[in-house]
């Protein structure tokens, strides 16, 4: 990982960090998310985040992990782009490789465990976190599909809503 200043993407001490009560803003380009690539029909454009450092009333290590703003997803129906606005905002507590942690330190589900090396990788946390809030299966509200060949008249049971609602729009 390249230090650019405010530009760095990378922790060197997640607990320090925490105990330190420090901050990084930055974004990242969506191209550069290589493991997203499948899911998207465009990688244009890119993702802000931000990584808040804290202490809670335990003194134990937060960070406080917020992902904003837009990916191109591909519609499974039609296989159209779809804009899908992320707004991602996790807890999560850094946790040495290798370390237990005691069972009742997560029993806060609001707060994840994040098992880290000496180094945080931010960006490929937030990969990470993109990856586990993306919809199984995106679809456009209103998709229409185009006719399949053969046109076998199977009656969809979404088939009448979806004619509502066109009605509705036009
Ligand atoms: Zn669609």
């Amino acid at each position: 990982m390249s230090q650019h200043g405010a530009t760095s993407t990378t922790i060197a001490d997640p607990f320090r960090f925490a105990a330190d009560g420090r901050h990084i803003d930055a974004e990242v380009e969506v191209a550069k998310l290589e493991r997203l690539a499948d899911s998207l029909a465009d990688t244009a454009g890119v993702l802000r985040f931000s990584v808040e450092g804290s202490l809670d009333e335990e003194r134990r290590p937060r960070l406080r992990l917020v992902v904003g703003g837009s990916l191109t997803l591909r519609c499974q129906r039609c296989l159209g782009g779809l804009q899908w606005p992320v707004d991602i905002e996790v807890l999560l507590q850094p946790v040495r490789e290798g370390e237990e942690i005691p069972d009742e330190e997560l029993e806060d589900d609001e707060v994840d465990a994040l098992e880290v090396g000496s180094d945080l990788d931010v960006i490929g946390l937030v990969e990470e976190e993109v990856l586990l809030a993306l919809p199984i299966a995106p679809r456009h509200d209103d998709c229409q599909p185009p006719r399949p060949d053969g046109g076998v008249q199977k009656e969809s049971p979404f088939a009448g809503l979806a004619a509502l609602r066109v009605g509705k729009k036009a």
